[in-house]
């Protein structure tokens, strides 16, 4: 079966053939894949900025925003038959006894740095015909989500995010009462998100669906299909070609909330002084090799101590976080039905995923498919 693969050592990312997998394990599940997203991620892995491959290996099979279809369960596997659809987690638990967080299944929070993540760190991921898993990590997907399932993983990671706000938020100005429902947190308050790709623009759904006021921050200019989905989810698009960082505070008033989604630390830096009083910035893009920038750490720290702000980061997602995101991409499917398919506006075929992936991006979210899509 075929898989892509980078090979750090003599750097070198290609399709290549491999033995499918079987089940060894009674609580497995054997999935043929069907969707597998194309993110930052996996651009820095095949320019070998990032990844390691398992332990023994030259090679490692990347894709982790992924969608498959189980076609084989194991005996102990109580909750999955074939046919069901399932997006898989990333991460998976560090063995160490000491580790709190993934002891109590909250690998997204590690505190060792010896977890694994599938097709990024130290196990292979997802963009290959069939891959045998965990059926404890496979989170199943309504069929009627299809088409779109695989966008799941990307909002797993706003998913996180908003659920850490929503405790921060409820003992902080602006308040929100206790008593509000986690779906209306943003009303009567502003956000600002960063960057206009898959991540942000999930990310903006998931805030204009907490009644935010959104506004979306990134380079592009009209017309863009971006841009576009921006106003098909009532959010205000600002282009950062005519709208320089230093004029947002002026433009906007104050920001209450920025969702960083670029992974530039430049950027990150100048909005970062746009903050309002009180306001939370979370930082959830990873930056790459960047220029150094000069910065004043003092006044820096100094604006942030008097206007009580915090920053958040924020990586990978745990197991509630997929719940949350499977049924967040159901009301988002309904309410802007438009607006997601438009995040996955093409397929490419396993064959050119290797063009694909180091080449130009197919649409707003890069898809690497390996059937014809049911309609
Ligand atoms: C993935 C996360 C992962 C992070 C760091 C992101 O692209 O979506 O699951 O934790 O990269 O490796």
């Amino acid at each position: 079966m075929k898989a892509v693969a980078v090979f750090p050592a003599s750097r070198e990312v290609k399709l290549i053939e491999q033995d499918e997998p079987i089940i060894t394990q009674p609580d497995q599940v054997k999935l043929r894949m069907l969707d597998i997203g194309i993110c930052g991620t996996d651009k820095e892995i095949c320019t070998f900025a990032y990844g390691t491959p398992p332990a023994g290996a030259d090679y490692l099979v990347i894709g982790h925003e992924a969608l498959g279809e189980v076609v084989e369960a194991g005996a102990a596997v109580t909750h999955l038959v074939p046919g069901d659809l399932v997006v898989p987690t990333v991460r998976r638990p560090c063995p160490h006894a000491r580790c709190r967080s993934c002891r109590a299944d909250h690998q997204d929070f590690c505190e060792t740095g010896d977890f694994t993540e599938r097709g990024i760190k130290g196990a292979h991921g997802y963009l290959t015909e069939f891959v045998v898993d965990d059926a404890r990590y496979m989170h199943p997907v309504p069929h009627h989500l299809r088409e779109i399932a695989v966008l799941v993983e990307p909002l797993t990671i706003a998913e996180k995010a908003e659920h850490q706000l929503y405790g921060l938020m409820q003992r902080r100005p602006p308040w929100i009462d206790p008593a509000v429902s986690e779906r209306r947190q943003g009303r009567g308050h502003t956000a600002l998100v960063l960057g206009a790709g898959p991540v942000g623009l999930l990310g903006a759904m998931a805030l204009r669906s907490a009644e935010f006021e959104t506004f979306i921050y990134s380079r592009q200019h009209e017309p863009d299909p971006r841009i576009e989905v921006a106003k098909a989810i009532g959010a205000t698009y600002l282009s950062s070609q005519t709208l320089p960082p230093s004029q947002l505070e002026a433009h906007i008033g104050p920001i209450d909330l920025v969702y960083e989604a670029v992974g530039h630390s430049l950027l990150a830096l100048e909005v970062l002084r746009a903050l309002g009083p009180n306001g939370i910035y979370v930082l959830t893009g990873v930056p790459g090799r960047q220029t150094l920038i000069e910065a004043d750490p003092a006044a820096l720290f100094r604006e942030m101590v008097l206007k009580n702000q915090v920053v958040l980061g924020t990586v990978n997602a745990g197991p509630h976080n997929f719940d949350a995101a499977i049924a967040d991409l159901e009301t988002f499917h309904r309410r802007w039905p438009g607006a997601v398919h438009a995040l996955v506006a093409e397929r490419t075929p396993i064959e050119q995923a290797v063009e694909r992936i180091l080449g130009r991006p197919a649409g707003i979210k890069s898809v690497i498919s390996f059937q014809s899509c049911a309609k």
